[in-house]
């Protein structure tokens, strides 16, 4: 967690922060439409203030950016305005934004010096931190890569204000992951603090930030390019989420929404198959009630889908890959593990119904 920087102001710590990483005072800024237009300007007057030079470069909200084809109109800008190794990429956006300058960073004259900004909480406590880089392809998603780190990550949970609510709720479904797979005490701070956080009061959300930041480096550093296993945990819910996503043709449920169900689901698998005790059962049955999901939505592309429906949609990347459906499953709070065997299809369904009942 040395490399990950969560404060108020953050930003006032730029300058100070690329002489640490010996980093040449040189930066190449890449927004989002959406993220340059809140915060570019707050961003240029404090590296004017710190003696950084900048070009900004700026690229269309939404994941569609995630492309090649981006990646290409990037490196052809960067020539232009004569971007070199002696230049820092600072990424500042959500995940898009992030996994794209990641990509870039990573490529552009055999890698360029990066800082990770994320703008979004899911950015903040998921997708800038672990060195995950990735474009997509039209057959499918984040399939081209890099495990590429970043000097390091700067964190200012103010940028989280202009954010949807729905936003908020979804990164929040991400916090509450880290607790049930790797950290009780943690759930405890969520069950007392949760409304705060979904009003991004301070020190809370920093709090939050901070320890999911730190849970998720801990579990990437011990997997680094995830062949051990270890990080799998990470996917807890995401099994569901998936089949969720997929039948609402990833313009339904946000992403930590479908991560929230997901894990309510792999909760009553855990249940089935790994015997969790029901005093932990319901105190996440607890934590889930408090979410607010958009009912329509959630109706749509759960509620309303057979288990059938939902575990075809699950094996629809898996049959193609040859590979079998795997769960993350819960021994206990704060205990999770990869599911070693084939959970029988019959319990999938029993514990994707519960959930369906819990959430009508
Ligand atoms: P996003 O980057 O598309 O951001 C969502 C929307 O919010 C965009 O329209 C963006 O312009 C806007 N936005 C960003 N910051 C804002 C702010 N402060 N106020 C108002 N609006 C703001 O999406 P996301 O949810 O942040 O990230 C999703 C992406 O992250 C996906 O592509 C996913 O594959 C990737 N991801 C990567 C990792 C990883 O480990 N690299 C992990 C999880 C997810």
């Amino acid at each position: 967690m040395k490399n990950i920087f969560v404060s108020t102001p953050a930003l006032s710590v730029l300058g100070k922060l690329f002489r640490e990483y010996r980093l040449r005072p040189k930066a190449a800024l890449l927004f989002d439409s959406t993220t340059e237009k809140l915060f570019q300007k707050k961003i240029t007057q404090e590296l004017k203030h710190q003696a950084i030079e900048f070009k900004t470069f700026t690229v269309k909200s939404g994941e569609k950016s995630k492309s090649l084809r981006t990646a290409e109109s990037l490196y052809s800008a960067f020539l232009k305005e004569g971007i070199d190794r002696s230049y820092t990429l600072i990424a500042c956006g959500g995940g898009v934004v992030g996994d794209l300058g990641g990509f870039v960073a990573a490529s552009y004259m055999r890698g360029l010096p990066l800082i990770q900004m994320p703008t979004t909480l899911l950015g903040m406590v998921d997708s800038a931190i672990g060195g995950k880089t990735a474009v997509n392809l039209a057959e499918g998603k984040n399939l081209i890569g890099f495990f590429y780190e970043p000097s390091f990550t700067l964190i200012e949970p103010e940028f989280l204000k202009t954010l949807e609510a729905r936003d908020i709720v979804s990164g929040c479904a991400e916090i509450l992951k880290y607790a049930l797979i790797l950290d009780a005490p943690f759930l405890t701070f969520l069950e007392s603090h949760f409304e705060k956080l979904l009003k991004l009061t301070p020190p809370y959300t920093h709090q939050a930030i901070r320890r999911s930041a730190q849970l998720k480096s801990r579990v990437v550093r011990l997997d680094l390019k995830e062949t051990l296993g270890i990080r799998a945990k990470l996917n807890f819910g995401h099994t569901f989420a998936h089949a969720i996503e997929t039948i609402g043709n990833y313009s339904g449920l946000r992403h930590g929404e479908a991560v929230l169900v997901g894990m309510l689901c792999a909760t009553y698998l855990s249940d089935k198959t790994m015997g969790m005790k029901s005093r932990e059962i319901k105190r996440i049955e607890a934590m889930v009630s408090r979410f607010t999901l958009p009912k329509s939505i959630l109706t749509r592309d759960f509620l309303n889908q057979s288990p059938e429906a939902l575990i075809a949609a699950m094996q629809s990347d898996k049959k193609k890959s040859g590979k079998q459906l795997r769960f993350v499953l819960l021994s206990k709070i704060g205990s999770a593990k990869l599911s070693e065997s084939q959970i029988p299809f019959k319990d999938v369904s029993k514990a994707i119904d519960k959930a369906k009942q819990f959430l009508s």
